[in-house]
């Protein structure tokens, strides 16, 4: 069989413990017997990380940026236990942190749906995206505890004459204070990044926020993403039949419960993180939900949801065959893959990224699943560690590519 050839470099990003493991066998079992993989490495292993003092995390960022697609394997973030484990000169921050900022993007999670395992809600029966506005609010506030009574006000002193004072509130007892912020040009690249993904993926897009309660700070959110939809994209929606339409958070619950899915949920920051963790739980199991991060310029990195499941990778080093789920990272993969031959014009890419997901599918659909779905899924099924899985995803993956 001549293996399919690839034009422009994707960016592979390794990562740490167990995935790391999960990463190398994809490549070995279902990616290099059928693509002759062209990628530019970046080594994101803890150890690379300190080694190089988190250099090669944004070389890794600033490759993306270069060639527009990249591919990622969950990387362990250091806390103090981690410092201690590996021994780190630095308590290295988060390379997705890292790398979103480079890409100034937006997460886009998405998760995988089979027929045997049912979604708590009954209704829902295509998958729901939520794409989470990756930048300020509560995650980059000002928080004060207030020690005694006492004023606390809102100040502002622009730079050019502006000016703003109001009371917050007269404290008459001890009590708490947060300041947050966002900014017009990130909201902007979020409304641009939501945009374009439902575009690209042909879904309606719903942003929902509480401009009733917050009626300057969300109401700007509000009119950032209409300004931004009536220059920019309300003739191509209409032309694609796609719907966008803003609601108050409240009632986008109401109607995330009774939808049938197939749309993106557009969400700030803290409803964002909240939601997408509703969003996997209620279709089965992290281990089934993909995430990419697109940058406003149109530059993509996928990525699997969940970490780099250490309970299993310390299990893995004591000899044990783990059962751990390798669907989210075998479709970072075809996912990277599949928008790498669309930019380049490869079809036979895209097609082999189809024909990968398709034996995924058919095995899970012959009830052949990990550990974890095995307790979710209805109908006779067989649980099988990781090695066995990925060989049967092979015997389907060869069928498809004779
Ligand atoms: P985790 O790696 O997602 O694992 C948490 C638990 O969820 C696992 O112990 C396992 O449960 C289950 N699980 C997750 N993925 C699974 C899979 N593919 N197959 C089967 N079960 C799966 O989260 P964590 O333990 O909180 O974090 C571990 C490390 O990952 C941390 O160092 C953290 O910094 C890092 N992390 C990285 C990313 C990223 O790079 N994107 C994201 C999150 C966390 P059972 O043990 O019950 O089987
Ligand atoms: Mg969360």
């Amino acid at each position: 069989m001549t293996k399919i050839k690839m034009t422009t470099p994707l960016v592979e990003i390794d990562g740490d413990e167990m995935t790391r493991v999960i990463w190398q066998m994809i490549k070995d079992e279902l990616l290099n017997p059928f693509v002759e993989l062209n990628t530019e490495y970046y080594d994101l292993g803890l150890k690379v990380r300190d080694e190089t003092k988190d250099q090669i995390t944004h070389d890794a960022g600033h490759a993306i940026r270069k060639y527009g697609v990249g591919v990622k394997c969950a990387t362990i973030t250091p806390n103090t236990a981690r410092m201690d484990e590996y021994n780190l000169t630095s308590m290295w921050k988060s390379p997705n942190g890292t790398i979103r900022s480079i890409l100034d993007g937006t997460v886009f999670r998405a998760p995988i749906v089979i027929d045997s395992i049912k979604p708590a809600v009954v209704n829902w029966k295509k998958p729901i995206t939520v794409a989470r506005h990756a930048y300020g609010d509560v995650y980059k506030g000002t928080e004060y505890r207030v020690p005694e009574t006492g004023k606390a006000e809102l100040v502002f002193t622009g730079d050019n004459g502006a000016s703003f004072r109001e009371t917050i509130y007269d404290f008459e007892c001890p009590g708490i204070l947060q300041g947050m912020f966002n900014k017009d040009t990130s909201i902007r690249s979020f409304a641009h990044a939501c945009f374009q993904y439902a575009l690209n993926t042909n879904q309606d897009l719903w942003f929902s926020a509480k401009d009733t309660i917050s009626k300057v700070y969300d109401e700007t959110f509000k009119q950032i993403f209409e300004e931004v939809f009536e220059s920019d994209y309300k003739a191509v929606f209409e032309e694609k039949g796609l719907v966008y339409f803003y609601t108050l958070i409240d009632d986008a619950i109401a109607r995330v419960i009774r939808s049938e899915g197939g749309y993106i949920w557009a969400c700030k920051n803290y409803d964002g993180d909240v939601m997408s963790d509703m969003i996997s739980t209620a279709f089965g199991s992290l281990a089934m939900m993909t995430s990419v991060l697109c940058s406003p310029d149109g530059m993509f990195e996928y990525e699997a949801a969940h970490g780099t499941v250490t309970r299993h990778y310390y299990r893995y080093l004591e000899g044990e065959e783990t059962s751990t789920n390798p669907m989210a990272t075998i479709f970072a993969w075809s996912g990277a893959l599949r928008k790498r031959g669309e930019m380049d014009g490869l079809d036979d890419l895209c097609a082999f990224a189809d024909k990968l997901e398709a034996a995924c599918f058919d095995t899970l659909n012959a009830g052949i699943m990990t550990k974890d779905l095995v307790a979710l899924a209805e109908g006779p099924v067989t649980s099988v560690t990781t090695k066995e899985f990925i060989e049967e995803v092979r015997k389907r993956l060869e069928e498809k590519m004779q």
